[in-house]
């Protein structure tokens, strides 16, 4: 549908109200058009708590040319065209809203591609006027900049956190949106550096894994329910996995994050009984129903929906989750402790570390019950192979190879996503011969390769001069480790996005090896790198970094406990 202004009679009928109230919200705003454009990757970024900055680019539909200035005209829409449609709305947005009320309090700049124009457009926004407009190409999808967010309204401004309790509600607003669709890659970048990252392979427990990390992922039990009147789907966990609030219950109604005291009652209900008091369930469950059966027109943000049959959704909810745990074969009520290791854990510890000791005010993020990797001591070195070391919780020993591939992996990744990959020339162009194969996979990958910093030049008959490297791969074998990553991106069976393969092959072979003597001071080093690693607790293969002995463990083994 092309974009209209909604007639006046249409307007009253929408729940108004303020749209904008902090960086969090545009960004949502922006993520919800994307997705309504059909995106399949959508790039998040963000500097000084989104004030600063914040930038969301999707590969979605695009705005047309001619379109493009309408988008930010208020109740402007290409959702819905008339009232009957307010009762059957499918999109995420629909009330043309967002776009100028972001413009209204920002600098906002728009770079947007359709399929069928042949050139993009690209405007300048200032207090919600075109200040500039050209044509720009850009491949197909959009990009939105908003920049000095609410620096006219000062009022405003006052009442916002710090920049890293906005970061903490953006990550949050990413992360749900990540949950709500995990056929869709996302990516956060946090002041530059790579807050989340999803595949967007379909797999909800791979989103879980990297949000809620690894050990949490694998412990949730799978919810799929249908009926003909709706279908529930999601992970929810078992009655041994608690959490001390309710902000590890995610709800989606038809895809839509929402916030309902009665979808969290009915979730609490299945636990009934299974859980000590204080406890509360993990959820992420996606509610499908027909969209006449929800009315979403309530709530100016569109975080609140009523249910035409609440009671029917209520008792589908509650029989779903209660279904699934009554097949979990031991329902203890013991909580076990959470160990795994998020990026919010991650995120917390760095800004205690910073002395930046986030708000007090009750933000979306609950206080972590533990945290991720406390500061370790380097004891020493066990087989050349692995690191002693101590920490408050005991004793760690540490894979050095492993830990060493997480922190380069995450490391290529953050620079890949800011296109700064750290690249070295060589003095002395390598020369390689390729297989008919790998050459193919070379001239296949041409582009991802040089995102990456290689620059290979063919020099006749399938050989080729590598004339620089990303600089992390200097110390390896040159040739052996390019033919490793042309076999990696050559196999098609492997689901994993190209970049993050191109990483995991460049970290593993970059890494320090299993048999080499480390010094102390390296040790310390890659101890401290690690610590600062999105998920220190497994390698980019998912397998773990370190074994973890508990002061626990050591006393019971010693028997110094009863
Ligand atoms: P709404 O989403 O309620 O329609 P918005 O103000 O958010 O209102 O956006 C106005 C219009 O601009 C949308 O209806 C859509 O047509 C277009 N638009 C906004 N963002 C995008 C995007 N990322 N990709 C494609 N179209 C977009
Ligand atoms: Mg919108």
């Amino acid at each position: 549908m092309p974009i209209k202004v909604l007639a006046p009679e249409l307007v009253s009928k929408i729940a108004a109200g303020e749209v904008i109230e902090r960086p969090a919200s545009a960004v949502k705003e922006l993520i919800e058009n994307s997705l309504d454009a059909g995106a399949t990757q959508i790039s998040v970024e963000t500097q000084g708590g989104g004030i600063e900055l914040i930038k969301v680019g999707d590969n979605g539909a695009g705005i047309p040319a001619s379109e493009a200035e309408l988008a930010f005209h208020r109740y402007a829409t290409s959702k819905i065209g008339d009232i009957a449609d307010l009762g059957n709305i499918s999109s995420l947005g629909f009330r043309g809203e967002a776009l100028p009320s972001i413009a209204a309090v920002a600098e906002v700049e728009i770079l947007t591609q359709t399929s069928s124009d042949s050139i993009g457009s690209y405007m300048y926004l200032r207090k919600g006027d075109v200040v500039r407009r050209e044509s720009r190409s850009r491949a197909q999808g959009t990009s939105i900049t908003v920049r000095r967010l609410f620096r006219y309204f000062p009022v405003r401004l006052k009442f916002l956190k710090s920049a890293n309790a906005e970061n903490s509600h953006i990550a949050h607003v990413v992360s749900q949106y990540a949950l709500a669709f995990p056929e869709v890659r996302f990516s956060l970048l946090l002041d530059k550096h790579l807050s989340l990252h999803t595949t967007g392979n379909g797999d909800l427990r791979d989103v879980v894994s990297q949000i809620y990390g690894l050990e949490v992922a694998q412990k949730l039990l799978k919810v799929t329910e249908a009926s003909a009147f709706l279908g529930v789907t999601g992970l929810v966990s078992p009655p041994s996995l608690t959490r001390s609030n309710r902000s590890y219950l995610s709800f989606f109604v038809n895809q839509r994050w929402v916030r309902s005291p009665l979808l969290t009652r009915a979730a609490e209900e299945a636990y009934h009984g299974l859980l000590m008091d204080g406890k509360h369930p993990m959820a992420i469950i996606n509610i499908s129903l027909p969209a006449q059966e929800v009315d979403v027109n309530v709530h100016p943000t569109k975080a609140q929906v009523k249910f035409r049959h609440e009671q029917a959704v209520f008792a589908g909810v509650e029989k779903a989750i209660k279904e699934v745990l009554s097949r979990t074969p031991i329902a203890t009520t013991k909580a076990v402790p959470f160990s795994a290791t998020s990026w919010q854990e991650v995120a917390s510890l760095r800004s205690q570390r910073q002395g930046m000791v986030s708000d007090s005010e009750p933000t979306f993020i609950a206080p972590l019950p533990a945290l991720g990797l406390p500061v370790l001591r380097v004891l020493g070195q066990l087989a050349n192979t692995y690191v002693i070391a101590e920490g408050p919780e005991g004793l760690y020993l540490i894979d050095q190879h492993a830990a060493h591939e997480r922190i380069l992996y995450d490391k290529i990744l953050v620079q890949w996503s800011k296109k700064e990959v750290e690249v070295q020339g060589l003095l002395q162009p390598i020369s390689c011969e390729f297989s008919p194969r790998e050459e193919e996979t070379l001239k296949a990958n041409k582009d991802v390769l040089t995102q990456f910093g290689f620059a290979i030049e063919p020099f006749g008959d399938r050989s080729y001069l590598v004339r620089a490297v990303p600089a992390l791969m200097l110390k390896t074998n040159i040739r052996e480790t390019i033919g490793m990553l042309l076999d990696n991106l050559a196999n098609k069976e492997n689901p994993t996005p190209w970049e993050e393969n191109v990483a995991e092959s460049l970290a593993c072979h970059s890494a320090i090896r299993a048999g080499q003597q480390l010094s102390n001071e390296e040790m310390r080093e890659l101890i401290k790198q690690l610590e600062q690693a999105q998920q220190p607790r497994t390698c980019p293969h998912g397998r773990p970094t370190m074994i973890h002995l508990s002061s626990h463990q050591l006393e019971k083994e010693f028997g110094r406990t009863g």
